[in-house]
């Protein structure tokens, strides 16, 4: 089975409320994309001018692999930027639901069916590749949905998005509206979900297990609100849980997370699901012990595969063998197991006193002084120089 990556990060990622990327930023952002193997970009809107416009040609002109497809609202006026910024790819998006199409078009379904075929069929004339996107489809009629679908698709269009905007579906709904889809529209489909209820990577999930080719991701899970899929999450997710492998170097999602915290000025947090500071990080005694014995007794995954490191970390949940592990392997000291353990009694009062797991440091701190009181000589300590471990 194969699946497709469309990453959204430039376009529904930098629409994320407060963030904006510079154009060297953006123009980064797709190179690393590329180099991972994400299939396809979408890079912006080119409608806007100025210098997302010029963002946009400086992606073109990288010549990348990726597919570099753009965004537009159904007119010609939107596509007709698109072709000059030289893009081969369109999305082409309008709502799909009552709500949006009363509300906020102001227009009748019958409008939109017409917007849709008029600007299929334009972009289709200049040779584009065309990605309808059905806004708030989880909130449409699914009759008219696939009314919707069937006009976009006899205007020619290669693929429908099928837009969660509010995110709420969740997988069971979204199983169920995709395969419907498919059976009576008979397109290519693309998830795109939305993270309100936290359920956007799941939801995209079960659209691709209902027969969807495409997904839409951001790195980190940014977008609008509560953000998109996240591209580290669906990647990693479809290899593991689905058994489907996107073609996407995962060793390299840590970085590219990092680069792209930096940019939005969004710091991952350190439990940011599969590249997070913590998600190798163990601390208490049962797992940190079983861990040291067998990895995958508490890992689903290895850390080098998403380019990490596994730390074992002393706090208050640690238990002896924490102790002897880390002083054996990082600082080449074989303890005796009555120090470790009076290392351990202190450790856990420090870590408590200070609400937080130890550094390098104070753990050999604790080490000398328990030498110190015990008359010990103070043998060399091989530790690392600082920083927590
Ligand atoms: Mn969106």
């Amino acid at each position: 089975m194969v699946v497709l990556i469309d990453d959204t990060t430039l376009r529904d990622g930098e629409q994320t409320a407060g963030v904006v990327f510079s154009n060297e930023e953006k123009v980064q952002i797709a190179r690393m994309l590329n180099e991972i193997g994400v299939h396809q970009i979408e890079a912006g809107i080119p409608a806007m001018g100025g210098d997302e416009m010029e963002a946009i040609k400086s992606i073109i002109a990288l010549g990348l692999k990726s597919s570099i497809i753009t965004w537009n609202r159904p007119v010609i006026s939107d596509i007709d930027c698109s072709l000059e910024c030289g893009t081969k790819a369109v999305a082409l998006s309008i709502s799909a639901s009552d709500i949006h199409i009363q509300y906020k078009l102001r227009q009748s379904r019958e409008w939109v069916l017409q917007s849709v075929k008029k600007a299929t069929k334009y972009a289709k004339s200049h040779d584009l590749y065309v990605s309808v996107n059905a806004e708030d489809a989880s909130r449409a009629d699914p009759d008219f949905l696939i009314q919707f679908a069937r006009v976009a698709k006899d205007a020619g269009a290669d693929r429908l998005r099928f837009c969660d905007t509010v995110g709420v579906f969740e997988p069971f709904r979204t199983h169920e509206a995709i395969c419907r889809l498919i059976e009576e529209a008979h397109i290519d489909i693309e998830m795109h979900t939305h993270n309100d209820f936290g359920m956007a990577t799941a939801n995209a999930l079960a659209g691709i297990r209902a027969g969807a080719k495409w997904v839409n991701t951001t790195v980190n899970g940014l977008g609008e609100r509560a953000g998109n899929a996240s591209l580290a999450e669906v990647v990693m997710a479809l290899k593991h849980i689905e058994k489907i492998d996107a073609g996407i170097d995962t060793t390299r999602l840590r970085e590219l997370s990092l680069y792209v915290a930096e940019a939005s000025m969004r710091p991952l947090p350190v439990s940011q699901a599969i590249i997070g500071d913590n998600i190798f990080a163990h601390e208490s005694g049962i797992h940190a012990d079983g861990v040291l014995k067998h990895p995958p007794t508490y890992e689903a995954f290895s850390p080098e595969e998403v380019g990490l490191e596994r730390q074992i970390m002393v706090g208050k949940h640690s238990g002896s063998h924490t102790i002897l592990f880390k002083f054996a392997r990082e600082f080449g000291i074989e303890l005796p197991e009555d120090i470790a353990r009076e290392i351990l009694a202190r450790a856990r009062a420090m870590a408590l006193r200070r609400k937080r797991a130890l550094f390098d440091k104070e753990l050999v701190l604790i080490y000398q002084e328990v030498c110190k009181e015990r008359g010990l000589e103070l043998p060399p300590v091989g530790m690392p120089g600082s920083g927590h471990n």
